[in-house]
């Protein structure tokens, strides 16, 4: 007797939770995700459809085999992975199961999804992400991008958020969360300082400055001792 899962039929598509990498193509013109775990190497776009990573003619999900798009059902699990440090540029993303799936535990093996929402985390310096920027690695004819702020990107490649959902298209909005507004991220430098703020910097640069002296004196007797010596 062949041992079948229990069909579902749902009025609407499952919705689960996932994180990827964004990427851009390498002409500007694309834009899409890349995945963190299997199948990671394939990025895909908005509306994808999985086909198997081992290569193997068959429709994923398929039952024997592990292929086929992953996500989970809790929201809170996905944002969860994105504490390890490979995976603190990631965003999060809200999508639609579609197609045949099989239904785990915490989540779903499926074939086809939709990419409803991209969430991205703050900028490494701790500002509200604005853009999405060039982060130094890829696929072939893919750049990986990462959160950022207009201070930090500055040079390199990036698109706004708003950019960013157009360039994938289908209807995907893309968000920033977490952070705070990019002029309090940059520090006393560029905030507004009060007295006791700008006493601490004062005294900060006169002891620098003290230290700074002390070393300049130390070469100054080394200079003369041995001139003395000659
Ligand atoms: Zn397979
Ligand atoms: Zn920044």
């Amino acid at each position: 007797m062949r041992l079948r899962l229990p069909a579902e039929r749902p009025t609407e598509p499952p919705t689960g939770y996932k994180i990827a990498h964004p990427v851009l193509s390498v002409d500007g013109t694309r834009a899409g995700f890349t995945g963190v775990s299997l199948g990671g190497a394939l990025p895909y776009g908005v509306l994808a459809e999985a086909s198997c990573v081992y290569g193997r003619r068959h429709r994923p999900p398929a039952r024997l085999c592990d292929c086929g798009f992953h996500c989970v059902h809790d929201r809170a699990a996905a944002d969860a992975l994105r504490c390890t440090a490979e995976h603190r540029t990631a965003l999060l993303l809200e999508v639609s199961v579609l197609g045949t799936y099989i239904r785990f535990e915490r989540g779903f093996r499926y074939a086809r999804q939709r990419v409803r929402t991209a969430t991205a985390g703050p900028c490494a310096c701790g500002a509200t992400a604005a853009l999405l920027a060039d982060a130094g690695w890829g696929r072939p004819g893919w750049r990986a991008l990462a959160p950022g702020c207009a201070g930090c990107a500055r040079g390199r490649t990036s698109v706004t958020l708003a950019e960013f959902a157009r360039l994938a298209g289908e209807g995907l909005r893309v968000r920033a969360d977490g952070g705070v507004p990019a002029a309090a991220a940059l520090g006393p430098a560029g905030a507004e300082l009060g007295v006791p703020e700008l006493v601490a910097e004062a005294a900060l640069l006169q002891a620098r400055l003290d230290w700074f002296q002390s070393q300049l004196a130390r070469l100054g007797d080394r200079g003369t001792g041995s001139a003395d010596k000659g």
